[in-house]
C-alpha cells in the first residue's frame, strides 16, 4: 500500500509499505480521510524527538472497517491505544496507561491507505456524515475535554466571559463547544489577521489581536 512517510526534518515521501497486519482484538481499516494535526507539523519540522523518522504520521483518521465484527462500517478512530485493563484504564484515565501507544508516534499512523487498530478504538459514524467532517472527531474530542475541564475549574456560568487563547483548529473547536453548551460571550485571542477574519465570519465570537489589546 502507499503511505506518506516522514523521512527527516521537513522531508516526506510517498512510499510502498507493507499492509499492516491486525493483531489480536484489532481490525484493518481502509482509511478515507486523515486530518493534519499541529503535532504532525511539529514533527515534520523536526521539533518532536518522540517521533523518529522514518515514520508514518497522522492520527485524525476515519475510514471503513475491512475485517472483524464491524466489517463494512464507517468509523472514526480514537488514535490512543491502551491496555484497557490497568488501574488508569479502569478509572477513565486511559491517557495515563503505562502501555499506551498513539498512532503516528512510535507505531505507524494514518497518512496511509490502511491502518491496524484496536477494535475498541472505533466509533461507528452515520452514513450521511462526510468523512472530511468526521475526521474532526479527534481534535473535537480534545476541545470537548478542555471545555469540560474549564467548566469543572471555573464553574458553570453561562454568562461568563470566555477567552480562548489561539484560533487554530483546537481553539476554534473549543469556542464552538462553548457555544453549543450555551455560552454567549466568547472571545478568541489570535495574532493572525487572516484567521481573525475567518473567526469573525463564523459569527459566534469576537476575535481580537492580543498584541494590541
Ligand atoms: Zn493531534
Ligand atoms: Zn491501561
Amino acid at each position: 500500500m502507499k503511505a506518506l512517510v516522514y523521512t527527516g526534518t521537513q522531508k516526506s515521501e510517498i512510499r510502498d509499505v507493507d499492509v499492516p497486519v491486525a493483531g489480536d482484538d484489532q481490525v484493518l481499516v481502509d482509511l478515507a480521510f486523515c486530518g493534519i494535526c499541529g503535532s504532525d507539523m511539529h514533527a515534520w519540522h523536526g521539533h518532536d524527538e518522540r517521533r523518529v523518522p522514518p515514520l508514518v504520521l497522522g492520527h485524525e483518521a476515519v475510514g471503513i472497517v475491512q475485517t472483524g465484527v464491524l466489517v463494512g462500517k464507517r468509523v472514526a478512530i480514537n488514535p490512543l491505544m491502551t491496555c484497557g485493563d490497568c488501574e488508569f484504564c479502569n478509572s477513565g484515565d486511559e491517557h495515563l496507561c503505562a502501555s499506551r501507544e498513539l498512532i503516528g508516534m512510535r507505531v505507524p499512523g494514518a497518512f496511509a491507505e490502511k491502518l491496524a487498530i484496536d477494535v475498541r478504538n472505533l466509533t461507528v459514524i452515520d452514513d450521511d456524515l462526510p468523512f472530511a467532517e468526521a475526521a474532526l472527531a479527534e481534535p473535537l474530542a480534545c476541545s470537548v475535554h478542555a471545555v469540560r475541564l474549564a467548566r469543572q475549574l471555573a464553574g458553570d456560568h453561562r454568562d461568563a466571559a470566555i477567552v480562548v487563547l489561539g484560533g487554530g483548529a483546537i481553539g476554534l473547536l473549543a469556542a464552538l463547544v462553548f457555544e453549543a453548551y450555551g455560552y454567549g460571550n466568547i472571545q478568541i485571542a489570535e495574532t493572525n489577521a487572516l484567521r481573525r477574519e475567518m473567526l469573525e465570519k463564523i459569527g459566534i465570537m469576537r476575535a481580537y489581536d492580543p498584541l494590541c489589546e
